[in-house]
């Protein structure tokens, strides 16, 4: 049993207050029988001695009819012995308190005395029960008054040992402890039994994150579970989160191995054109023009991926963009110029150009923008157009970046906008692919300001992607 400390307290918890509840309902249920056994044993005694009383008041009453004296010579017993059983005594008083008679099996002891009061309560017809001992035996005893004319003649005494029935209760005491020990013993064996079987499975689960831990590999999952029980649901989960985990850390490296290729990219292309400067091309006007151009082109696109990522930090930390007036047609004029640099034979063109105000983050705008349109160049083949435009529709502002080029796959269409994500088709076209990051943060840019952004494309004909941003209320 591989079990850690918390899983041991939850076992031993868990037999406590099943082996607790047992000893409860054992003792409960014990003193219950125990109760009703005493009393129904001890009434069944009862009846006994009322009805022996009730033989000898019978018989004392025909003796008594006959022989009509004064009150001493009136209570004519008869031989109380014939009422007497071996367990059965039979003893009358004198209502003064002197024994008158006793039966033979009580041999030379007499039945116990009352407390005064309570022997004037028997004179008065009261009938007395009470448990005495005599000598070593314990007695459950009857007392009566036998009444001669509406006055006490004397008190009958009954009495029975009890020791059958202490015998019995004890008997029934023995059973339950030995009983309840015994049940109470298998009930924590079962019970450590059952809860280490329950416990089984969550006793793997923190083992394999235990080994996940240790070897960081996220590959590993647990059995899938045969139970869909709370435990099966726990591994289920567990495993849910491992297969998230992988996605989440896969998505990790590729991102960093994507990160350092693309910074690489255009690294090697500045340094390659720094070399053919040095190596005298800096002498050749046109060599020197055009080296710059590709060295500003990479710059640029360095600076679009340190912002692309910077925005991404921002939007992981909950960093929201500023809101000042930002004028659209300024903004729109400065994206086209820098687009005009990066197109390679592309043709780039201004389409509508409204005077447009909107709230928001100048940069950030910007950066939308020139994701989209960096988008639209990259996959426009030379010779295509971009064409750029803003313009008013009912309270929004509309920024749209037309394209004539490949279009987008409609497999592709619903998961451009998704981190990460790139046509599938892009690698195969020998195209330049980006870290699948522009569109993801271009839509956070929108929708940070309140807008959204459309898309509309056709596959071999070209794309349209439409910016909508709220106009702030009219003053
Ligand atoms: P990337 O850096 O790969 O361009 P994006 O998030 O900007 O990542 O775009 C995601 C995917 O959307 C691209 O890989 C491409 O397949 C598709 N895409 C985006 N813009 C266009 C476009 N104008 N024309 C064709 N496909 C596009």
């Amino acid at each position: 049993m591989c079990s850690g400390r918390s899983n041991l307290s939850i076992r031993l918890r868990l037999i406590l207050w099943y082996s607790g509840l047992l000893v409860l309902i054992l003792s409960t249920f014990g003193g219950i029988l125990y109760a009703v056994l005493q009393s129904s044993l001890l009434a069944q005694i009862d009846r006994t001695l009322m009805e022996t009383a009730l033989e000898v008041q019978a018989s004392a009453r025909r003796h008594v009819a006959i022989t009509p004296f004064n009150w001493q010579e009136v209570v004519a017993l008869p031989p109380l012995d014939v009422f007497a059983s071996p367990s059965i005594f039979v003893q009358v008083r004198y209502p003064a308190g002197i024994v008158a008679a006793t039966s033979a099996n009580l041999r030379n002891r007499t039945l116990p005395e009352l407390p005064a009061e309570d022997w004037e309560k028997v004179l008065q017809g009261q009938v007395d029960m009470r448990i005495v001992q005599v000598g070593s035996i314990r007695l459950r005893m009857r007392s009566e008054a036998i009444a001669f004319e509406g006055r006490p003649a004397g008190v009958l005494q009954v009495a029975m040992p009890l020791r059958s029935v202490d015998e019995t209760l004890q008997r029934l005491l023995e059973i339950l402890l030995i009983g309840g020990g015994v049940g109470l013993f298998l009930s924590i064996l079962g019970g450590i039994f059952l809860s280490s079987r329950a416990l089984a499975p969550v006793a793997r689960v923190t083992e394999t994150a235990r080994r996940i831990a240790a070897t960081e590999d996220l590959g590993e999952r647990l059995p899938p579970p045969r139970t869909r029980d709370e435990v099966g649901r726990l591994v289920l989960t567990f495993n849910e989160m491992l297969e998230r985990l992988q996605h989440l850390f896969q998505a990790q490296q590729r991102f960093i191995a994507d990160v350092s290729h693309e910074l690489r990219t255009p690294l090697a292309a500045i340094r390659g054109n720094l070399e053919v400067l040095l190596r005298g091309a800096q002498e050749d006007p046109d060599m020197l023009r055009e080296s710059l151009t590709d060295i500003e082109r990479e710059v640029n696109r360095l600076s679009r991926m340190v912002a692309d990522l910077l925005t991404l930090a921002r939007a992981e930390a909950g960093i929201h963009p500023e809101r000042r007036p930002v004028e659209l047609d300024r903004l729109l004029l400065e994206v086209y110029r820098e687009a005009r640099h990066l197109a390679q034979g592309v043709e780039v063109r201004l389409g509508s150009e409204d005077q447009v105000q909107v709230l928001g983050d100048a940069d950030q705008l910007k950066q939308l923008l020139l994701n989209l349109v960096d988008n639209s160049l990259k996959y426009t083949p030379a010779g295509g157009t971009v064409t750029l435009s803003l313009y008013r529709e009912d309270s929004w502002a509309c920024l749209s970046v037309a394209d004539t080029g490949v279009g987008i796959a409609p497999q592709d269409l619903p998961h451009i906008f998704e981190r990460f994500y790139r046509g599938k088709g892009d690698g195969r076209r020998g195209r330049r692919t980006g870290l699948g990051l522009g569109l993801p943060i271009a839509q956070w840019i929108a929708q940070e300001h309140g807008g959204e952004i459309r898309v509309e494309s056709r596959p071999g004909q070209g794309s349209t992607f439409t910016v909508r941003l709220p106009l702030p209320p009219a003053d």
